[in-house]
């Protein structure tokens, strides 16, 4: 009978509690109800797994405003009743102990004289809920991102920039590969024209999939990464190399969703209209003589099939990879686009085989080495030669659009040093400037810059690097001396036959002005 009354007493302190420790969250909720408009501003999140009741479903709620969804509930309770608490079940004693079963309590809520549960499940402290609540704790309601946004139009059809308008805004960064530039200017002008009307009745337009065929350093990422820019659009950059089939060490293929979450801030609307650049595609081609699983290529191949097509893919948010602790967000990659780019060493050979042997034959037979010298084989490849390259031809039919850039030539390495909005030369110009010194090339001097550039084979890359090895010595010195009023590079410097020449500031020198 006491112990009836003790239990009483706590239920009744417990409701107490409960009504004086009502959260900001419930108040704020319970006037928002009353004025009718914010109600829908928040909605709840699991206690466990923190997903929001719009992924779980209906939620259970809890005393302290704590929500907690159906599969936590449900693993909650698989895992009590597994456990068989080694026989203790069948103490009654546990059952008289009511800090344990009659509040969350622990060693202070104990009746036990030394405060501590001497009965208790052997390592199991039972954690006071109501604790984790108020500053400090964990939040139970989150803002509700999705649903406001999906009311305004995601896309608008007479927004999207016609493809002169997106091929002028390239210009203005990239320099030469005018092809490539215009091929993805329709392409992508397509491809959200046709994910903004969503029309998908009778006739269904395809997905305008990329592949890009270049040397490096020519511009394929460059390319991709000003255009997500200038679209808006989030964009994920991925690796081949690093990608296996699933199960195998390495990152799965649909890592790469993961990472477009992510560039999207864990929206997945947004992330559906993203862009998906997957670099060194040519690291995947079919293994030639091999005997063993191909994980980390034809499989790869074979499982990015339905990745580009379209396909519902559960990816884990805000993790790299699934397990129990990580919520999954289901990403439909129907309207997300594929943009493939790799450099294909050895493919021009392919090329020239197959050009020179339809030649060849017959009287108009022609000689062996005409192709050796054209620079531009690359842009005369054809589906025959990727397949002969090792891409499968399922995964070469979801990439309708083939197209190839450059190798980039001085002329178009002098412009890429100083025309580009974001040019190097400018960057550094920008960066004496706020010494107030003013920064100039000879037109000799981009030359042997260049030149030098070329050598090294790698692209407009080498340029960076080249520059930053001569302007040390110049950011080094320069600061020293407040006089200086103009630095010029001369071809001389570069080489290392001379050094740069430096005028004295004039409104140091009032006498020259006059
Ligand atoms: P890759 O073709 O190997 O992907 P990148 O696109 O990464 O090469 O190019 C490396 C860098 O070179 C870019 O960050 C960019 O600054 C510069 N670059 C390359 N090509 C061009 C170009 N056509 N116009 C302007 N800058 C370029």
């Amino acid at each position: 009978m006491a112990d009836q009354d003790y239990r009483d007493d706590i239920e009744e302190t417990q409701a107490k509690e409960i009504e004086t420790k009502e959260t900001e969250i419930e108040k704020s909720q319970r006037q928002e109800t009353v004025s009718g408009e914010k109600e829908s501003e928040y909605e709840d999140v699991c206690f466990i797994c923190r997903r929001p009741e719009s992924k779980t479903g209906k939620m259970f709620k809890l005393p302290q405003n704590i929500s907690v969804c159906d599969d936590c509930m449900h693993k909650t309770m698989d895992t009590i009743s597994q456990f068989d608490y080694q026989g203790m079940l069948n103490d009654p004693a546990m059952f008289s102990n009511p800090a344990m079963f009659g509040s969350f309590g622990g060693p202070e809520d104990s009746d036990d004289e030394n405060g501590g549960n001497k009965k208790g499940f052997p390592n199991i402290r039972f954690v006071n809920i109501a604790d984790l609540q108020g500053e400090g704790g964990i939040p139970n309601k989150q803002k509700l991102k999705k649903k406001k946004k999906s009311s305004a139009p995601v896309l608008d059809i007479k927004d999207i920039p016609a493809p002169h308008k997106i091929k002028a805004s390239l210009d203005e960064y990239v320099v030469g590969q005018e092809h490539a530039k215009k091929v993805i200017s329709v392409a992508v002008y397509n491809h959200y024209k046709r994910v903004a009307t969503g029309t998908m009745d009778n006739i269904e337009i395809e997905k305008s999939n990329m592949l890009m065929i270049g040397p490096t350093g020519c511009g394929k990422t460059y390319l991709v990464k000003t255009l997500a820019k200038l679209l808006d659009v989030p964009l994920a950059i991925a690796d081949a190399t690093s990608l296996t089939e699933a199960g195998y060490i390495g990152d799965d293929i649909e890592s790469v969703i993961s990472k477009l979450l992510a560039a999207a801030d864990n929206d997945v609307e947004k992330a559906e209209r993203g862009i998906v650049f997957i670099d060194e595609i040519d690291k995947i081609a079919k293994k030639k003589n091999t005997t063993s699983r191909d994980v980390s290529g034809e499989s790869v191949q074979q499982g990015m099939l339905k990745l580009l097509e379209g396909a519902d893919v559960e990816v884990p948010v805000g993790a790299n990879s699934k397990n129990a602790m990580v919520p999954l967000a289901t990403v439909n990659t129907r309207n997300i686009l594929f943009i493939c780019g790799g450099a294909f060493p050895d493919l021009d050979q392919i090329i020239k085989e197959r050009l020179t042997k339809s030649a060849s034959i017959g009287f108009a037979g022609e000689l062996k080495d005409k192709y050796d010298n054209d620079k531009n084989i690359l842009s005369k490849v054809t589906v025959e030669d990727l397949r002969k390259f090792g891409m499968i031809p399922e995964f070469i039919g979801r990439l309708p659009i083939i197209y190839t850039l450059q190798g980039l030539t001085k002329e178009m390495m002098v412009q890429i040093l100083s025309e580009p909005k974001n040019a190097i030369l400018k960057q550094y110009q920008k960066l004496l400037e706020l010494d107030e010194v003013k920064l100039e090339f000879t037109p000799e001097a981009l030359e042997a810059i260049a030149e030098k550039a070329m050598e090294r084979d790698t692209g407009a890359r080498a340029l960076r690097s080249i520059i930053e090895e001569f302007m040390l010595d110049i950011m080094y010195e320069i600061p020293k001396d407040d006089n200086i009023g103009t630095v010029t590079i001369t071809k001389e410097y570069i080489q290392g036959t001379g050094g740069p020449v430096i005028d004295i500031r004039t409104n140091y020198l009032p006498d020259n002005n006059a």
